[in-house]
């Protein structure tokens, strides 16, 4: 295989380059001219480099060109390095050859542009170092996701997206027009994995999520990306340990892998390090309401679902994620169990992160209880019918069963510390934004 004769940046900021001839290739991230020299800035994937072009260093059009390059363009550079403590990063390239790709037009984005701006420029701005930093995070995680559960014995599992039946509140469903018929775009993976555990057992997926969140809130996008695991013969308790594992085994390869990006996004790596190593607690429901009377004065009435300002003053007492157990089983799905030793709780878990970001990961047991299912789907008001063939499976050899989905985008804000989970998603959905 033939060398590539273009360096990347980081290789020039190891210093490994110093007084060597190099060629780079990327765009214009920053650039100023005064008379005789420009001095440019230029980013690839891995970093930015000062570079200085001096008139007489190479041909006169070229110069010019140099002048005329402004920010995002695209250009192919030679120069030789030199270690320079002023330059960021402590290297720069003195230019001996310049060739511009592409001179971009006037870039629209400039300094202290309103969000929603941002926004309708999405496809310039992810070009940004804010949003780079947290892509490639994104990516370490995904990817984390799949060597966790592949790693621990899991097969990956794939659902249809297109489907007939609701699984977590007809108020959220996006239909689908499906010839004569209509479906809905998957609200979860699980009814078609508790199918699929019968023959697999362990199993996982992670997959585009849809939900129609009517309300505007900085945790709810309307496509999102879910990470599922189902398990045979595991119990509530088994899977919120393989959640902690999980969310743990994430956190190190991103502190692994993610040095600079922590730091572009001014995130305390110390701080990601210590969560790594804490003891994730795990309480009750009505515990968390103890705490929220005695440490904040705050009365929630037993029976009501923890809002998002009761989630985060419960966090307001943690550093690291907690573990919340026995939810009312009035507000839960029809497929949480009742506890056999306290059946006003469901047999289910929710994982609050801290710092505001809410809930990252809903599970639970699963019933085995036939008619106490098809009892709660009807006082919702749905059609049993449309749920014979889950009812199969409990028909058909049923195991005790369990799993959970960890919301990625959520994890993802949460470690990046983003304002708004819109940020941990390159093309974010939401109520009011389906462009660009
Ligand atoms: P919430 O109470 O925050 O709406 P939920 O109880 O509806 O969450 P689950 O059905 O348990 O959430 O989904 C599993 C995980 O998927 C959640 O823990 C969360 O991390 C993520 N999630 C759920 N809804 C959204 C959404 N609209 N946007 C982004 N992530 C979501
Ligand atoms: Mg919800």
């Amino acid at each position: 295989m033939s060398k590539s004769k273009w360096t990347k940046i980081e290789e020039i900021l190891d210093g490994k380059k110093t007084g060597k001839t190099i060629h780079i290739h990327g765009w214009i991230y920053r650039t100023r001219s005064s008379g005789n020299i420009v001095f440019a800035v230029i980013r690839d994937v891995t970093g930015i480099l000062q570079v200085t072009i001096k008139k007489g260093n190479l041909s006169d059009k070229k110069f010019d060109d140099a002048k005329n390059t402004l920010v995002e363009s695209s250009v192919e550079v030679v120069g030789i390095v030199k270690e320079d403590k002023r330059a960021p990063g402590g290297y720069e390239l003195q230019v001996t050859d310049y060739n511009a790709i592409n001179f971009a037009e006037p870039f629209p984005i400039v300094k202290d542009q309103s969000p929603e701006f941002l926004l309708d420029k999405r496809h310039l701005w992810i070009r940004s170092q804010k949003l780079t930093s947290i892509l490639k995070i994104r990516s370490t995680v995904v990817g984390a996701i799949h060597k966790f559960f592949r790693t621990n014995g899991y097969y990956e599992f794939d659902a249809p997206v297109l489907q007939p039946n609701q699984c977590e509140g007809g108020s959220t469903l996006f239909e689908v027009k499906y010839y004569d018929n209509k479906t809905y775009l998957s609200q979860t993976w699980q009814l078609y994995a508790e199918a699929a555990i019968f023959s697999l057992e362990k199993i996982y997926n992670m997959g585009p999520t849809f939900r129609a969140e009517k309300s505007k809130t900085s945790r709810h996008l309307s496509e999102f990306w879910m990470a599922e695991m189902e398990a045979a013969w595991m119990d509530l308790y088994d899977v919120i340990e393989v959640a902690k594992d999980e969310v743990k085994y994430i956190l190190k390869e991103v502190i692994t892998h993610n040095k600079q990006e922590l730091n572009i996004l001014n995130k305390n790596i110390n701080k990601l390090k210590k969560i790594l190593e804490s003891d994730f607690p795990t309480i009750t429901y009505t515990e968390a309401l103890e705490i929220l009377k005695e440490k904040e004065n705050m009365d929630v009435k037993w029976g009501k679902d923890l809002r998002t300002i009761e989630e985060n003053k419960l966090m307001d007492h943690f550093e690291i994620p907690v573990v919340v157990t026995h939810y009312p089983i009035e507000i839960m799905a029809f497929y949480k169990p009742r506890d056999p030793d306290d059946s006003k709780t469901a047999l289910c878990f929710d994982m609050l992160a801290p710092e505001d970001y809410g809930e990252i990961v809903g599970g639970s047991q699963r019933s085995l209880d036939l008619e106490d299912m098809k009892k709660r789907l009807k006082e919702s008001g749905e059609n049993i019918e449309n749920y014979d063939w889950y009812f199969d499976l409990r028909r058909y050899g049923s195991v005790p069963h369990a799993g959970y989905g960890l919301g990625v985008e959520r994890l993802v804000a949460w470690i990046c510390g983003t304002d708004n989970i819109k940020d941990a998603i390159p093309f974010p959905r939401t109520i009011l934004r389906y462009k660009p």
